[in-house]
């Protein structure tokens, strides 16, 4: 059966790897700075308004939040970092888990790094990139907010990402609130929830 990004519900909060559900199908996990729009293009990519609240706490939400979309195959919502004001110990913390859980996941099919098209490839988003191609891990690059740029603007940031990414990395200029990009974006992930 075809799996429809419209029928994605929270599943649960996981605030350990310990809270995880069972490793089992296909997971697709999404990681960008705080305030990067991750939360409006999980909203936007599944279509079901309010999924992914936008926290306005920067730096208290460390919690992994889950998604089901099929009974195993879930979307992976793993906490933003980049905020300066985080105590030392909560980005401790946030470092222990995001090792805790991409370090072992076994049903983490691809990962989809969430940038500002006006601020890509910061210091924490190339951490998670080396640490994705030392696992072989697929990377989507999508890149927000292009409403905010001309369209060669633009295609320009999409061209300079994907140069420093390489072959093999797809990049998507991203608008939650235009759309842009919204359909190739839903391909990469039911692409990946579909290796099972
Ligand atoms: P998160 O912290 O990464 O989850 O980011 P949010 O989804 O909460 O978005 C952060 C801010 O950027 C909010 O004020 C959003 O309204 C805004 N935002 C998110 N996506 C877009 C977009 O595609 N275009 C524009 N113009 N603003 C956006």
């Amino acid at each position: 059966m075809a799996l429809d990004l419209r029928r994605t519900a929270f599943l649960r909060s996981a605030a350990a790897p310990r809270d995880l559900p069972p490793d089992q199908g296909a997971e697709v996990a999404f990681a960008g700075r705080s305030n990067a729009g991750k939360s409006s293009a999980l909203n936007a990519i599944t279509g079901v308004h309010g999924l992914a609240r936008a926290s306005k706490t920067p730096g208290r939400t460390q919690l992994i939040n889950l998604f089901e979309v099929a009974p195993d195959a879930r979307l992976v919502d793993l906490p933003g970092y980049g905020y300066a004001a985080v105590p030392d110990a909560v980005r401790a913390g946030w470092h222990d888990m995001l090792e805790g859980y991409l370090g072992g996941r076994r049903s983490l099919r691809g990962f989809v790094l969430v940038m500002d098209i006006r601020h890509p490839l910061k210091d924490l988003d190339l951490e998670l990139i080396d640490w994705a191609r030392s696992r072989a891990l697929p990377i989507h690059a999508l890149l927000t907010k292009a409403d905010k740029l001309s369209k060669a603007q633009a295609d320009r940031a999409v061209r300079e990402v994907a140069d420093a990414l390489g072959a093999g990395t797809g990049v998507t200029a991203f608008s939650a609130t235009k759309g842009t990009g919204r359909d190739a974006a839903r391909r990469a992930v039911l692409a990946w929830l579909a290796e099972g």
